[in-house]
């Protein structure tokens, strides 16, 4: 097997790539420090059932660079980074692992700073901080979901107002995908303000929470694509908008809190064309590493709703400059983002 890190697509200049492996607990893990210019990394540390070693280093990859972006765009004093944990997180998970895992982001003294992120939770970040002070999110209040959700709707709101000229979301369609930590809060938020939901989840029971709790109408998994929606809000994975789906979109705004949202950079140009909205994913979804920077840099937690609520001020920003300088909101974020981080 030929080495693949520093070839493969995804690399660009990451600071420091780690590999972890420890054997007793059976931690398999990749560290990724993308950028520290700001402040030391922060960013959550997934646990996910990766196909291959490529894919989980693909991702980790990707997810810490867009950290970098997540947390410059938000103007807090981090840098960006990501960890993945290559495993089930249905069946693999153990005390002992998150412990190991502890061990090794102390090992790397303060450098990348852990929180949750899919397939993890703060019980199991409780389980890091017995080896480690570099993680947060710890316990309930320590779950940055609700501020993600947060961030989702008041990007979503920017967003309408923008484009579709309405300051209230009474009545508008948002075909929304994977209604886990993120996507039920931001589908409440929605619900009540007014929205009909359509939703798809792989996940039978979370569907119908939020056919009982919202009257949200269920489509099969793959359909979520071909619903005739104001609003597509990606809250699973990531990559979601590629060349098989964006024929398919039938909606004026993709606003969503999922990572990674484009397969492809250029394919925020191409929604552009198509006349679709684009909030850029790191610059809505940045809600819950507020709130866990907050938490880390002991700041008054007081006020981290009106800093994830500067949110919708800052896509406002991007969307007007995207329209006049006739550019995809997309490269528009990234630049605002590598303003303050390469400044
Ligand atoms: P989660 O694991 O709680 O929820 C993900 C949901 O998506 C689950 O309900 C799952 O069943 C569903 N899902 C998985 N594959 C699917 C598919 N193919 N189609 C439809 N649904 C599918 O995760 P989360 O914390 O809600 O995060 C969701 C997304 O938001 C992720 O991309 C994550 O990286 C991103 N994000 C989360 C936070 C946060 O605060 N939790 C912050 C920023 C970004």
């Amino acid at each position: 097997m030929t080495a693949f890190v520093f070839n493969e697509p995804n690399f660009d200049n990451h600071e420091q790539v780690v590999f972890v492996s420890e054997p007793k607990s059976g931690l398999k893990a990749i560290l990724a420090v993308h950028n520290t210019h700001l402040g030391p990394a922060m960013g959550g540390c997934r646990m996910w059932n990766y196909a291959s070693e490529h894919e989980a280093i693909t991702d980790v990859l990707r997810l810490s660079r867009g950290m970098t972006y997540k947390n410059a765009v938000a103007g807090l004093p981090i840098g960006g980074g990501k960890s993945v944990i290559l495993g089930n997180p249905k069946t693999d998970k153990t005390p002992a692992l998150f412990e190991a895992l502890g061990e090794a982001l102390e090992r790397l003294g303060g450098r990348y700073i852990t929180a949750e992120d899919v397939g993890t939770t703060t019980d199991d970040m409780a389980h890091v901080a017995n080896k480690t002070r570099y993680v947060a999110g710890l316990g309930e209040s320590g779950d940055p979901s609700p501020y993600t959700a947060l961030g989702c709707f008041v990007g979503a709101q920017a967003a309408v107002k923008h484009h579709l000229k309405r300051d209230s979301m009474e009545g508008l369609v948002v075909a929304l995908q994977g209604l886990g930590n993120v996507g039920f809060d931001y589908a409440r938020r929605l619900h009540e303000a007014g929205a009909k939901l359509v939703v798809a989840d792989i996940d039978a029971a979370r569907l119908e929470r939020a056919r009982a709790a919202f009257g949200a109408e269920v489509v099969p998994v793959d359909s979520i694509y071909d619903v005739a929606a104001d609003i597509y809000a990606p809250c699973a994975l990531g990559a979601t908008l590629n060349p098989a789906t964006l024929p398919r979109l039938k909606v004026k705004i993709v606003a969503g809190g999922a990572n990674n949202q484009l397969a492809t950079a250029d394919i925020g140009d191409t929604l552009r064309q198509m006349g679709i909205l684009y909030t850029p994913d790191f610059v809505i979804n940045a809600g819950g590493i507020i709130k866990v920077c907050y938490e880390h840099l002991q700041k008054p937690q007081s006020d981290v709703e009106a800093h994830v609520r500067q949110i919708g001020d800052t896509l406002h920003e991007i969307f007007q400059r995207a329209d006049r300088e006739g550019r995809s909101t997309s490269v528009v974020a990234d630049e605002v983002a590598e303003d303050r981080f390469k400044r």
